[in-house]
């Protein structure tokens, strides 16, 4: 009854099938929790389930192929509403009438179900749904239509609008187990000679299943670094900039380099106490940082404040700036 190609948290989604099974689904779910886990993922098996040719989300048929890879924005019961542009928002446009799917989503949503099927509204990145598309929804969002379910999706829960987080049942997750994540990136390619870099740096999470998304990310740790060991700015702080023809936000890649620098600041920490370290193949920059008297809580408030500020201030250059200047 569940898709074999989705890896871990089977608790939520034996629940879910638990209350799908029992009729007690509908209204808003909440899915939150760290970025690349698979939230969104264990979001669609309950629509892949009901459209799989054996009504068990198998993974193999035609049904839940629909489900791999680039999923349509509209199926018969379910309907995708996703960021778009630069600014990464939820533009009013996808919300109101015919932009999205004939009709509009709110009519979309008051629609007869097909037989044996929900109603399913994927809301991805639920944090970047905000004013007029926010206010246009809340109404059938806090009381969807018989059958129908919304589905929102985000890793920034604090981000939302209470208004909309308020009218949600919340859903946590998790990271998912080393085990788990490497199950799906050696599915993906990824071979055991990279299983300890690749582990350390995804941390349960799905971010680095593309190549340049990992090689990124270890640039990055190692701009960290630099920089925390007083290399000038300009020279280091290279592959923190956000790149302008990327398809991801400025905001949204700027945070994951701060993520990046929360993640060895922690290690760093964890090393002078004589804890176990998380970036185990960084562990010679990491114990000369520990001896060095680098003060780990500026640049860490710092790195949070500039977090949450992010999409009221895409400045990202003077924002790293100001960032790497704690350290
Ligand atoms: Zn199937």
């Amino acid at each position: 009854m569940f898709d074999p190609l989705i890896m871990g948290h089977r608790p939520i989604r034996e629940r879910l099938l638990d209350r799908v099974n029992g009729g007690r689904v509908g209204g808003s779910l909440l899915f939150a929790g760290p970025d690349g886990v698979g939230k969104r993922r264990v979001a669609m098996e309950l629509a892949q389930r009901e459209l799989c040719f054996r009504r068990t989300a198998c993974g193999e048929c035609e049904g839940c192929r629909m489900f791999q890879g680039e999923v349509p924005v509209e199926l018969p019961n379910l309907l995708r509403i996703a960021p778009e542009g630069k600014a990464g928002l939820i533009r009013i446009g996808a919300i109101r009438e015919d932009d999205l799917v004939e009709g509009g989503v709110i009519s979309w949503a008051h629609r007869a179900p097909a037989p044996g099927c929900h109603r399913w509204i994927l809301v991805e990145d639920a944090h970047r749904l905000n004013g007029a598309s926010a206010n246009m929804l809340l109404k059938t969002l806090e009381e969807p239509p018989e059958g129908t379910c919304f589905l929102l999706v985000t890793h920034r829960p604090e981000a939302m609008l209470p208004t909309i987080r308020s009218r949600c049942e919340r859903i946590p997750f998790r990271p998912l187990s080393a085990a788990d994540a490497w199950a799906v990136a050696s599915r993906a390619g990824w071979e055991e000679a990279n299983r300890e870099t690749w582990t350390a740096l995804a941390g349960g999470t799905l971010r680095y299943l593309e190549p340049e998304a990992f090689q990124l990310a270890c640039d990055q740790l190692e701009a960290w670094v630099a920089l925390a060991g007083g290399a000038a700015f300009t020279a280091a702080a290279g592959p923190l900039l956000p790149d302008k023809t990327s398809e991801a936000s400025q905001s949204e890649q700027v945070g994951r380099g701060l993520e990046i620098l929360l993640l060895l600041l922690a290690d760093v920490a964890r090393f002078r106490e004589g804890k176990t370290i998380r970036l185990l193949p960084w562990a010679a920059d990491l114990e000369r940082l520990a001896q060095s008297p680098l003060a780990l809580e500026p640049p860490q408030a710092r790195a949070f404040e500039a977090l949450r500020g992010l999409s009221r201030n895409p400045a990202a250059d003077s924002l790293l700036r100001e960032v790497a200047l704690a350290l």
